[in-house]
């Protein structure tokens, strides 16, 4: 299984000697308390580590600093108790290179009508100091997130949590490193790209192995390797023989096993997180890999097919945003196959040959082995299953020649109106926001591609919040979306992002 570092988050509380000891004395243990309470509301996937109240250039420079170089730190939380000069931030910001949340709270919820005087006033004025902040961190062109609000609102708690995650898959994404062991698709335009731009923007390394490598990795895993993990599937998986000899199966399985275990072992020895495959270029593969991709997106890599790098690079950064999530819903490439027109009932079959990842399954998971309708090898196996119902998003990171354009679109994800037995792959079926027409005529006109990383664990802002800390351009399909003002926020996006 993929681990992410244990990550903590600074909270920085900025104030002046102004007002005397005994004010800053107050700042600090209010400090204190919001940070002992955040991380007693259960409400955070990450702790928070209360730093000594920031008053001069030197401490806010060589604290901002500190938080660059300490490796379990993944971002600063700031928030200006009394009134912080602003001009004391600018040389450690301009230093600072991890993720900003100014947290724009108070240490009260209420006015103390009876008893406010002005030392209270003094003490407690973020309105004001927050707002001096706000305006260098603005005019310095930095990109931080804001958050409103009283610091026990649960409200307030769960975007600081949001927040968090989205910080991960920004200091996270530059430590992606993706394994090709296949070109991409001959004559395909949307799964290319510039690698070069890639690893400048998002800090992702993309490399490539010669297939029969990764081949010579796979027939090293010993037979009995194999069988321990082909009896793993049978205990854990229904087989559904339809009709084929259950030897001649289980020797199809264990090929998808051997594959499971060569794969691993040769991205664990080479740290790669995220692997690229393509059914035309399989060496002495036996198997398009297929059960044994799906389980290694369960254990949380990053997968693309037909070379597709960018979507590898995606689920893999989507998967480490959503890691011990409690209640996830799962994570996994999709592709759009094939449309459901009747009025009423629209949606998109979202399918691949065979790799998408048993975390969105919903019931019963089975083995089917089948011929692959392209390509020349043996029949591979391949875990079948429906996913979930609810909300999701699905993002298609496209290059433009130019640039980059993360396209996010919400979508609600069916079950679809009968079950489809002769379909040998596992599916999930939704219907793009704001309705099938406008998400996608709107996705179409993005130019977003048929590959998407999808996940029910994400928002949009979320993601559209790594895209701006990426310095990349975002757009939203949603339920706000109409084709008019979508196409103008595409060409504003030339404008901008040129
Ligand atoms: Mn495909």
């Amino acid at each position: 299984m993929l681990t992410r570092k244990q990550y903590q988050f600074w909270f920085c509380t900025g104030s002046q000697d102004l007002y005397g000891d005994e004010c800053l004395a107050h700042v600090a243990e209010h400090a204190k308390i919001i940070v002992q309470k955040l991380n007693e509301s259960g409400k955070l996937p990450f702790e928070i580590v209360w730093k000594p109240t920031l008053i001069t250039n030197e401490l806010i420079r060589k604290t901002f600093n500190e938080a660059n170089t300490d490796e379990r730190c993944a971002g600063v939380i700031t928030w200006m108790h009394t009134f912080s000069p602003a001009k004391s931030w600018i040389l450690g910001l301009q230093e600072y290179r991890k993720p900003l949340l100014h947290l724009h709270t108070q240490f009260n919820e209420e006015i103390p009508y009876d008893t406010i005087d002005m030392d209270f006033m003094n003490e407690n004025q973020s309105a004001h100091g927050d707002r001096e902040y706000g305006h260098i961190v603005s005019r310095m062109g930095i990109e931080r997130k804001v958050v409103v609000g009283h610091w026990a609102d649960e409200s307030v708690q769960d975007r600081i949590a949001s927040w968090m995650r989205t910080a991960v898959g920004i200091v996270e994404s530059s430590h992606v490193r993706v394994m090709r062991v296949a070109d991409n698709m001959r004559n395909v335009a949307v799964t290319e790209g510039d690698k070069v731009e890639a690893q400048l923007k998002f800090g992702w390394e993309v490399d490539t192995y010669p297939v029969n490598e990764i081949a010579e990795a796979v027939d090293a895993v010993s037979e009995s390797d194999t069988n321990a993990l082909v009896d793993e599937y049978y205990d854990k998986y229904e087989i559904l023989l339809e009709g084929r000899d259950a030897a001649e199966f289980r020797r199809h399985v264990a090929v998808q096993a051997q594959i499971e275990l060569g794969f691993e072992r040769f991205l664990e020895e080479k740290n790669y997180q995220a692997i690229v495959t393509h059914f035309g270029d399989l060496g002495a593969l036996k198997q398009l890999p297929g059960l044994a991709i799906q389980r290694l997106m369960q254990k949380g890599y990053g997968f693309g097919a037909e070379g597709d790098w960018k979507v590898a690079a995606m689920v893999r950064i989507m998967k480490l945003m959503t890691q011990d999530m409690k209640d996830a819903k799962g994570t996994s490439m999709l592709e759009d196959y094939t449309y459901n027109f009747v009025k009423g009932k629209e949606g998109i079959l979202q399918a691949h040959m065979l790799e998408i990842c048993p975390s969105i399954a919903d019931g019963p998971i089975s083995i089917k082995c089948q011929p692959l309708s392209m390509g020349d090898r043996e029949d591979p196996a391949r875990l079948v299953f429906t996913s979930k119902e609810g909300r999701g998003i699905a993002v298609s990171m496209i290059d433009l020649g130019n640039r980059f354009r993360l396209i996010i679109n919400d979508v609600k994800c069916k079950k679809t109106e009968k079950p489809m037995p002769k379909l040998p792959v596992a599916t999930n079926f939704w219907t793009p926001e704001p309705d099938l027409y406008t998400g996608a005529e709107a996705w179409i006109l993005a130019g977003g591609a048929h590959h998407t990383a999808f996940t029910y664990d994400l928002t949009a802002e979320q993601m559209g919040d790594w895209a701006a800390a990426m310095g990349i351009e975002a757009v939203y399909i949603d339920a706000n979306t109409n084709i008019r003002d979508f196409k103008r926020d595409l060409k504003l996006g030339e404008l901008f992002y040129r």
